[in-house]
C-alpha cells in the first residue's frame, strides 16, 4: 500500500544520491539483498499463478478447495506486492534512472496481466448456487474467509461474466494511460520559467519549490510564482483537458459496464460507504463556509492586504522565525509527541529510525513530496524530502502515522486482512499531526510567537484538508456528473466550473485572479477516482480521536489502538465506530469545523492581545 501525500517532482539543482549519507537513506536491502533476488521472485510469479489457476473450475467442489484457492491467491499476491514494492521504491530514488524504472514497468505490466489471468475467481464464486454459498458461509473450514466471501457477494450485482472480467482486466493497463500521460507531463516534461527567489536572485519554478514560494513573506515572490505556475499550466490546458476527461471516461466505462447508478456510487461501493457520507460532507462544509470567510477576513486584517488574492493564502500570518530543525531534533520532537499513544507504540516507532525505514534527504531525481509505502513483507518505508522546516517535522509525524498503522495491522492480522482501506488511511497520519500540534503547543506555552505559529499551522491544515479537499470533492462529483449527463468536458467548461467553485468557497473576501480557474489542470488527485473526500472525513475522524487519546482515558486509547490493529477485518465505518467516531453522521465534520472556528478566534485573540503583529 502506498499513501502518497504530495506527488510533485523535485528541482534539478540538488546533490546526487551518492553524496547522501547512508544513515539517511532507507534500507531497501532488507527487502531484497540483490537484484538477482528480486528477479528470482519475479520469475516465481509464473508458478504461483499456475498454482492459483489449478483451482479454476473447482471452487464449488468443497470448502477445502475454496480455502486452498484463497491460500494460493494470497501466496501469489504477497509475492507480487513484494516485487512491486521494491521496484517502486527503488525507482523513486531517482526517477530519471531508466534501470529501476524498467523494473517498475515490467512488474506493473505483469500486475495487470495477472489481474486478467485471475479474473475468473469472483465470477466463478458468484455463480455458485445459493445453497452452496450458504453452506460455505457456515462452514468451519471457511470461517476465516467469511468476511471475504461476504465482500465478494456484495459485488454480485456488479460482476460480469468470466470472459468480460478477463477483458476488463487485460484493458486495465491501457486504461491507465490518461493518468500516465498526466504524470509524465506533470512530473517530467513540463518546464516552468524562472521566478524571483525572494533573496534578490531568481530560481527555476518547480512543483517542489512552488509551495515554499507561496509561503514567502514577499508578496511579489508569491504573486510571480503563482502567475508563472498557472500561466505555464494554461499553455497545456487542452492536453490536460484530454487527460482528465479521459480519466473520467474510464470511470464512466467502469460504471456502465458494472451497472452502477453513477461513477460516484461505483467508487463508494468499494469501501461500502453510503452516498450520504459524501453528500453530508459537502453540505456540512458548505454550511460552515462563513467560518472560513471569517478566517480569510482575519488574514486580510493581519496581513493588511486589501485585495487579498489566491496567492495570499499560504504565507505566514506572523513573521517567520526561519527556525529549522535537524533530523535528530525532528525525531525527538515526533517521538515525544507520540508518547500519549503508549509504550508499545513508542517502542515500535523507534524502529522506523533505527532500522532505516526512512529515506530522508532530497537528492537529484528523487521523487518529491512524501509518502509511506510498503507491503506485508517489507518495512513500512517512508519517503521524505526533509529540509528541516516545522512543516517537515509535521510531515514526519504524518508519514510515521501511516507506517505505524501498516505495521500494527500487519503484526496483528494475517496477510489476507492486513491491508487497511484507503478510506481510513489518512486517519492515523492526521491523528499523529494533531498530537504533534498539541505537544508543541504545550511545550511552547511561554512562547506567544510559536503558539501563534502553531495556531496558523492548524488552521492551514483544516483549510487544506477539510475546506479545500471538499471543494475538490465537489469538483470531482461535478465533472463526472457532467459527462454522465452527456455534456462534454472542455477546457472552458472545466475552468468555468472550477472558477465558480473557488468563488463560492472563498467568498467575497478574496480577489480571485482569473488564473486560479486553471488550477484543476495541475491536481494529481483528480485522477484518483473520488479519493480526496477521504482527506476531509479522515481529518474529522482524527480530530475526534486525538481528543480521545489526549484525554488520558485508557479505554479511548485502547479503542484507538484497536483501530490501528484492525486492518480490513470489518467495514470501514464500523471500524471507525469501534474507535469512537460515527462518520455516518455529520457530527465529526461539524466538530472539526468548530475546532477551526475556535482556533480562528484563539488566534485573533492572541495576535491582538500580545501585539505580535
Ligand atoms: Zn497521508
Amino acid at each position: 500500500m502506498f499513501f502518497s501525500d504530495d506527488d510533485f517532482p523535485s528541482p534539478s539543482a540538488l546533490p546526487p544520491r551518492s553524496e547522501i549519507d547512508d544513515s539517511l537513506k532507507w534500507n531497501l536491502a532488507a527487502l531484497y539483498a540483490s537484484i538477482d533476488d528480486w528477479e528470482r521472485d519475479f520469475a516465481i510469479l509464473d508458478s504461483l499463478l499456475n498454482a492459483a489457476n489449478r483451482f479454476n473450475g473447482h471452487l464449488g467442489d468443497s470448502p477445502e478447495r475454496l480455502k486452498g484457492a484463497y491460500e494460493a491467491f494470497d501466496a501469489l499476491h504477497r509475492t507480487l506486492e513484494k516485487v512491486y514494492t521494491h521496484a517502486r521504491l527503488a525507482s523513486d530514488e531517482d526517477i530519471s534512472d531508466s534501470e529501476p524504472m524498467g523494473r517498475l514497468d515490467r512488474i506493473t505490466a505483469r500486475f495487470a496481466e495477472l489481474q486478467g489471468a485471475l479474473a475468473w475467481f469472483e465470477p466463478e464464486l458468484l455463480a455458485l448456487p445459493d445453497e452452496r454459498i450458504e453452506e460455505y458461509l457456515n462452514s468451519a473450514e471457511l470461517a476465516f474467509y467469511k468476511r471475504s466471501i461476504g465482500e465478494t457477494l456484495r459485488f454480485k450485482p456488479h460482476t460480469l461474466s468470466a470472459g468480460e472480467e478477463r477483458l476488463l482486466g487485460m484493458a486495465s493497463d491501457a486504461l491507465s494511460t490518461p493518468e500516465k500521460v498526466f504524470s509524465a507531463l506533470n512530473n517530467v516534461d513540463i518546464v516552468f520559467p524562472e521566478v524571483p527567489d525572494g533573496k534578490g536572485g531568481s530560481v527555476v519554478l518547480t512543483h517542489g519549490n512552488f509551495s515554499k514560494l507561496l509561503e514567502s513573506e514577499n508578496r511579489e515572490v508569491r504573486e510571480k510564482a503563482f502567475n508563472a505556475m498557472y500561466d505555464t499550466f494554461g499553455k497545456y490546458r487542452d492536453t490536460l483537458t484530454a487527460t482528465l476527461a479521459g480519466c473520467v471516461k474510464t470511470h464512466l466505462l467502469n460504471r456502465a459496464a458494472r451497472k452502477y447508478p453513477s461513477a460516484l456510487d461505483a467508487s463508494l461501493h468499494v469501501d461500502d460507504v453510503p452516498r450520504s457520507v459524501y453528500e453530508n460532507l459537502i453540505s456540512t462544509v458548505r454550511k460552515r463556509l462563513p467560518d472560513f470567510h471569517s478566517y480569510l477576513e482575519l488574514r486580510k486584517k493581519v496581513l493588511k492586504i486589501d485585495d487579498l488574492g489566491m496567492h495570499d493564502l499560504r504565507n505566514p500570518l506572523i513573521s517567520d522565525r526561519d527556525k529549522t530543525f535537524t533530523w535528530g531534533e525532528a525525531r525527538a520532537m515526533v517521538l515525544a509527541a507520540l508518547a500519549p499513544l503508549g509504550g508499545e507504540y513508542a517502542k515500535l516507532a523507534e524502529r522506523a529510525f533505527d532500522e532505516r525505514w526512512i529515506d530522508v534527504m532530497e537528492s537529484k531525481g528523487k521523487r518529491s513530496g512524501a509518502y509511506s509505502g510498503g507491503c506485508y513483507d517489507s518495512y513500512p518505508y517512508i519517503l521524505m524530502n526533509f529540509n528541516g522546516t516545522l512543516n517537515d517535522v509535521f510531515t514526519l509525524a504524518h508519514e510515521l502515522g501511516h507506517s505505524m498503522h501498516s505495521l500494527l495491522s500487519k503484526t496483528n492480522q494475517e496477510y489476507h486482512y492486513a491491508d487497511y482501506r484507503i478510506f481510513v488511511a489518512e486517519v492515523a497520519s492526521t491523528t499523529n499531526e494533531l498530537l504533534l500540534h498539541d505537544y508543541l503547543k504545550r511545550s511552547s506555552s511561554d512562547d506567544d510567537e510559536l503558539s501563534a505559529h502553531l495556531l496558523t499551522h492548524l488552521l492551514d491544515e483544516i483549510r487544506g484538508t477539510v475546506y479545500r479537499q471538499t471543494m475538490f470533492a465537489e469538483f470531482e462529483k461535478h465533472i463526472h456528473e457532467e459527462l454522465e449527463a452527456g455534456r462534454p468536458l472542455t477546457a472552458d467548461s472545466l475552468s468555468e466550473s472550477y472558477c465558480e467553485l473557488n468563488k463560492a468557497y472563498h467568498g467575497k473576501v478574496i480577489d480571485a485572479d482569473a488564473r486560479i480557474a486553471v488550477e484543476w489542470a495541475r491536481i494529481p488527485h483528480f485522477y484518483y477516482n473520488f479519493y480526496v473526500y477521504k482527506y476531509a472525513t479522515g481529518f474529522s475522524a482524527a480530530a475526534a480521536l486525538s481528543k480521545g487519546v489526549l484525554s488520558g482515558n485508557s479505554a479511548k486509547l485502547e479503542a484507538y489502538l484497536g483501530f490501528l490493529k484492525a486492518g480490513s477485518t470489518k467495514n470501514v465505518l464500523d471500524i471507525m465506530l469501534d474507535a469512537g467516531v460515527d462518520l455516518r453522521s455529520s457530527k465529526p465534520v461539524d466538530d472539526a469545523l468548530d475546532l477551526f472556528a475556535e482556533t480562528t478566534a484563539e488566534l485573533a485573540d492572541s495576535l491582538f492581545s500580545t501585539k505580535i503583529i
